[in-house]
């Protein structure tokens, strides 16, 4: 389903350029990445002729089913100790780990344990190959957001006065996983009134109250895969203050998904969301980046901001996000998942976003 053999010859060619002669990772996304092994303990190491992963013995069934290309061993303890131990590394000049993710005391031990053998840093391999989706797996992403629209469709009907955050999470949890993900893909943020202005309030015992915001954050995880949505919702009539704000926010969303393409840096789309909020004199109280990869991870690169380097190709997939957060008042964003095309860009969360009164 997945080409395993394009992901390790993209990886062997970023490995050239570092002169390593091979490269490690234990963190399980890019371990799922490299070989398909969706398991909670693994470790891959990738030269240029061999793609090796290591695991223990309770996932000796799951790795026949899920790993098509990697060799694979079987190991006890500690799978840095065990890659050592069976030589897997012995012979090589240098190995290229990566910085971000490598645990201290993984790195401590391969220093100790092969002295002979030069730990190179390296950061941002796997992440410029996860940017670019293949075919299959931005089918995948497209089920996850399907699953979170029928959701945020369902839940709406029980957003009202007297019911808490908290159980509004564990609806949207639960009607998750009966609409068939796996899981939420990270946990849910409801912020009512003026918790809204918690860019990143999680679900609380708070009940909510007639005349207050909601703003509704949250995704799920089909077949690995996340999705990510954020829609804002008025519960009563919402003030004059309040339906001003929520325009801005859409404008300034509508316009970026307006302007995202092939080619442009990624500053450039943040800039123009970010210029239409600085404008009308809300941009303070937009403190965050635009939006950021979604894949196996629900934050990954590329992420759309400021300082962003990134140029959008053809294959991103991206949250487009802006927010006006007005401390002790009331917060809006407007999340949608885009793919980046040659020319354009395709929605696929296709929940309505005009201001919704519950
Ligand atoms: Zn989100
Ligand atoms: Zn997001």
């Amino acid at each position: 389903m997945f080409n395993y053999e394009a992901r390790a010859g993209h990886l062997r060619a970023a490995l050239r350029k570092t002169r390593a002669d091979a490269f490690i990772t234990s963190f399980l996304p890019h371990v799922r990445y490299l070989t398909g092994y969706s398991g909670s303990n693994g470790l891959c190491i990738v030269t240029d002729s061999s793609l090796t992963l290591l695991t223990d013995f309770r996932y000796q069934e799951q790795i026949e089913a899920e790993v098509p290309l990697a060799s694979k061993h079987i190991v006890k303890g500690d799978l840095f100790a065990a890659a050592v131990k069976e030589k897997l590394l012995s012979y090589f000049g240098s190995v290229a780990f990566e910085e971000g993710y490598l645990p201290v005391g993984s790195f401590q031990l391969l220093k100790e344990k092969l002295p002979q053998v030069r730990l190179v840093p390296s950061s941002g391999i796997v992440e410029s190959l996860t940017a670019v989706k293949e075919g299959s797996e931005i089918a995948l992403i497209k089920k996850a957001a399907e699953i979170t629209e029928r959701v945020f469709e369902k839940v709406l009907g029980i957003v009202k006065p007297g019911i808490s955050e908290n159980d509004i999470a564990a609806e949207i949890g639960y009607l998750h996983r009966k609409f068939g993900a796996e899981k939420d893909s990270f946990d849910t943020i409801v912020a009512s009134g003026t918790r809204g202005s918690l860019p990143h309030g999680a679900a609380s015992s708070k009940k909510i109250q007639k005349g207050e915001m909601v703003t509704l954050d949250f995704g799920c995880v089909y077949q690995g895969y996340c999705s990510d949505l954020t829609r804002t919702v008025a519960v009563g009539t919402p003030s004059s203050e309040v339906k001003k704000i929520y325009q801005i926010v859409l404008d300034a969303q509508r316009s970026a998904i307006h302007a995202a393409h092939s080619g442009l840096p990624a500053k450039k789309l943040d800039a123009v969301a970010r210029s239409l909020i600085e404008k009308k004199g809300f941009g303070k109280f937009f403190g965050h980046g635009l939006g950021h990869g979604i894949g196996l991870q629900v934050h990954e690169s590329p992420r759309l901001f400021a300082k962003s380097k990134h140029l959008l190709c053809a294959g991103n997939v991206v949250t487009i996000e802006p927010g006006i957060y007005l401390p002790g008042k009331f917060g809006v964003r407007i999340e949608d998942d885009v793919v980046i095309h040659n020319g354009a860009c395709e929605v696929i969360t296709s929940s309505p976003k005009e201001l919704i009164v519950v």
